[in-house]
């Protein structure tokens, strides 16, 4: 999400002559784009700071200024803190307030002066009650195969260990009309896939053009008709609402891709409880199983926590068995990281951080393998991959397969932006590699024959 919004404030700074550079030390003003979700993200912001310090700092030797922006979910919860700590910091902005950033910038260049000392930094961490969707401009800088929509933000469950509700605020679905409006700008920009985004994205209940309340499973049909879009991906999901539209649609629609990221967190029933998370395990399973009924060759991909306060051996053993029993194609997993302000943050029995090192290798350890596993098992097969990228190497392609796989294919650039049938030759470390496979006629004999090449026939 924090990839969409870049681009989002990007689009929303161009009117007012800013375009993106690559080199931070020429840059005239420099966002950082931040996450709060764990300490070591947060983290990162300070120490990036003290470089950008040095930049603003030379640059204002020449008389330049550089504006230095911090925006997402860490300038949400420590606005003051980070204008007190690096107060050469002229913009801080959350989430929900970066529509407003041509009147910031504005302000800031008001406050500062070239001289050396720092003018005390705007602050907008407001959750405006107009929404920022409503203000962002309908010029998109996007250009590619694939790209990213947010339909929906913030959320409402308060999982104890998780920041989310606090610095994006409460969950809030767009407008169909919106949504497919973006779509198409999309479309017309390169878009083949649109992967739909939320931090609870399938609670999505957008209303539509008569202001009846719609599905994720409905607004995934809805944007399956705009010409051009090929394939349709969400994430992420919550197991609650994990509703029968959406898992019927899986089975349903050919443009929504047979590959799922539903987090679990963990396999215990205690630990979730303690969670707040409001499924079981056997609720989860439920879900996998209802999915796989609907699309068997559905892929699978979770989010884990090891080491939350109170996860015992046998806890952990749970979450083990839950993934020896679901079979994941891929995975994130995490060591359980105190967030300021959330409940499990003074919960008693919290785990010993070389416990959880344990726990987080053993745990890695099974998922890599069925990762291995699930690759493995498409070598000699053909994918569906859609060209998203010139690879490093000459006539090398990169894309994703339905299961969303990364693949490398030998093929030449004119595919780029298609969709084609692979045949995967082998798998190196997490990626596939494969080549077109293509039906030539064999005009001597006068019979369809396949021929696999990375040319074109
Ligand atoms: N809405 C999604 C998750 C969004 S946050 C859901 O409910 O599943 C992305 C992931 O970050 C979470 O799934 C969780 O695994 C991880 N995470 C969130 N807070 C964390 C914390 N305090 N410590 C470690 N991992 C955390
Ligand atoms: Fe965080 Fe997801 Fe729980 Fe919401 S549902 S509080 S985003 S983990």
């Amino acid at each position: 999400m924090n990839v969409y919004d870049s681009a989002r404030m990007a689009d929303v700074l161009a009117p007012i002559g800013f375009t993106s550079c690559s080199e931070a030390g020429s840059a005239d003003m420099i966002i950082l784009n931040t996450c709060h979700i764990r300490e070591k993200a947060s983290e990162k912001v300070y120490s990036e700071l003290g470089r950008l310090r040095h930049i603003k700092e030379k640059r204002l030797l020449d008389e330049e200024n550089t504006i230095i922006a911090v925006a997402g979910c860490v300038a949400q919860a420590e606005g003051e803190e980070i204008l007190r700590r690096a107060p050469y910091v002229d913009i801080v902005l959350g989430p929900q307030t970066y529509h407003r950033l041509p009147e910031m910038v504005a302000r800031a260049a008001r406050a500062g002066d070239k001289k050396n000392t720092y003018g005390r930094g705007v602050l907008d961490t407001d959750f405006p009650t107009s929404q920022k969707f409503d203000h962002l401009p309908n010029e998109s800088s996007f250009q590619g195969v694939s790209a990213f929509l947010s339909v929906q933000e913030g959320c409402d469950k308060f999982c104890t260990f998780c920041v989310v509700p606090y610095t994006r605020g409460a969950e809030f679905s767009r407008p169909v009309e919106q949504i497919l409006n973006e779509a198409k700008r999309l479309v017309e920009n390169g878009a083949k896939e649109i992967i739909l985004l939320g931090q609870n994205v399938n609670a999505y209940h957008g209303l539509d053009e008569r202001e009846k309340e719609t599905s994720l499973g409905r607004l995934i049909n809805r944007l399956s008709e705009v010409d051009g879009i090929e394939r349709v991906r969400y994430t992420t999901s919550h197991p609650n609402d994990m509703n029968k539209d959406l898992i019927l649609a899986h089975g349903q629609q050919k443009k929504l891709m047979p590959f799922l990221h539903l987090p679990v967190q963990s396999g215990s029933n205690k630990i979730l409880q303690s969670m707040n998370r409001r499924h079981s395990v056997e609720s989860y399973l439920d879900i996998i199983s209802d999915l796989r009924k609907s699309r068997p060759d559905m892929a699978l991909s979770s989010d884990f926590i090891v080491g939350f306060p109170g996860e015992s051996d046998e806890d952990f053993e749970e979450t083990i068995d839950l993934i020896k029993e679901v079979k994941f194609s891929q995975a994130y997993s995490f060591k359980y990281s105190v967030r300021p302000g959330t409940p499990a943050g003074s919960m008693a029995e919290q785990v010993p951080d070389e416990l959880k090192d344990e726990r987080l290798f053993v745990l890695q350890d099974v998922l890599k393998k069925q990762q291995t596993e699930f690759n493995s098992s498409k070598v000699g097969k053909v994918l569906k991959v859609l060209l998203e990228k010139s690879g490093r190497h000459a006539s090398q392609l990169i894309g994703r397969s339905q299961y969303n796989q990364a693949v490398h294919v030998n093929a030449p650039e004119y595919n780029l932006g298609s969709v084609q049938d692979v045949n995967i030759d082998s798998v190196l470390s997490h990626t596939l590699q494969g080549s077109i496979k293509k039906y030539v006629k064999d005009i001597e004999v006068g019979q369809r024959s396949e021929k696999t090449q990375g040319e074109h026939v």
